[in-house]
């Protein structure tokens, strides 16, 4: 029998090589590694999906937390509308300055505002002109609540907040004993079930050159409250 997971790689290979890859894509994917920075973004499929969902709720404005060197980011602003603005919060000045050069090349540069910075300092002081349609979490695992909750005050009803990262390749199902990471992301998946449950889904996704299952929750906003 062939292992689930050579066929989850063959399938992958297929996805990528059948839809069409983009060239500022891949150099950012390639520059990241060849400046030794950490090719942790998320996958193609991810990505579409980011995408996608950035045109379905027809977004002018989107925050992300923990752009990298933009590979998300792309995805994201050529999403939106006319006018549109992705608002990007990143700490390490390395990884912004690869995502300044990523956003000029993919010609979205002049709809993307990119904070260096620690991201809770950041949004302490940010103002938006409009609610956000869209947020999408990915960054410091710790601060996740934070984040979602500086995101969701801010996120109009029909709006989507989406957080990164939430099944720690499979670790966040038993981690009782000494892994904090996996802890810190279960503790906050639980407060998300606890609170917004029935509003959330989770979608797991393999991570080829990784050989790692994590997973995106996606949480949206009630069109009308109560
Ligand atoms: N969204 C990116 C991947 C982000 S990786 C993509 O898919 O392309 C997580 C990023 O969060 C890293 O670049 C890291 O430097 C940044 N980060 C970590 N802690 C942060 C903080 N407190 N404030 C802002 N950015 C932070
Ligand atoms: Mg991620």
């Amino acid at each position: 029998m062939t292992e689930l997971r050579t066929i989850y790689a063959n399938v992958l290979g297929y996805i990528d090589r059948t839809l069409p890859v983009d060239p500022v894509q891949e150099w950012v994917l390639s520059e990241t590694v060849d400046r030794g920075l950490p090719p942790i973004q998320v996958t193609a499929e991810q990505g579409r999906l980011l995408h996608l969902l950035a045109q379905l709720v027809g977004a002018r404005r989107i925050l992300e937390v923990g752009t990298l060197t933009g590979y998300s980011g792309i995805w994201l602003a050529r999403a939106l509308e006319p006018e549109g603005r992705l608002i990007t919060l990143e700490q390490n000045p390395a990884h912004a300055a690869l995502a300044r050069e990523a956003f000029e090349r993919a010609g979205v540069a002049d709809r993307v505002e990119l904070h260096v910075g620690a991201a809770l300092d950041t949004l302490a002081t940010l103002t938006l002109d409009l609610p956000l349609d869209l947020a999408f979490i990915d960054a410091d695992k710790a601060n996740n609540q934070a984040y979602f909750d500086w995101a969701w005050d801010r996120v109009r009803p029909g709006g989507l907040v989406i957080v990164d990262n939430v099944l720690a390749n499979g670790r966040v199902v038993d981690c009782a004993n000494g892994d904090e990471y996996a802890r810190s992301i279960a503790a906050f998946n639980r407060y998300i079930a606890d609170n917004y449950g029935h509003l959330a889904t989770m979608l797991p996704g393999y991570k080829l050159d990784e050989d790692n299952l994590d997973g995106t929750l996606i949480v949206r906003k009630p069109l009308a409250e109560g």
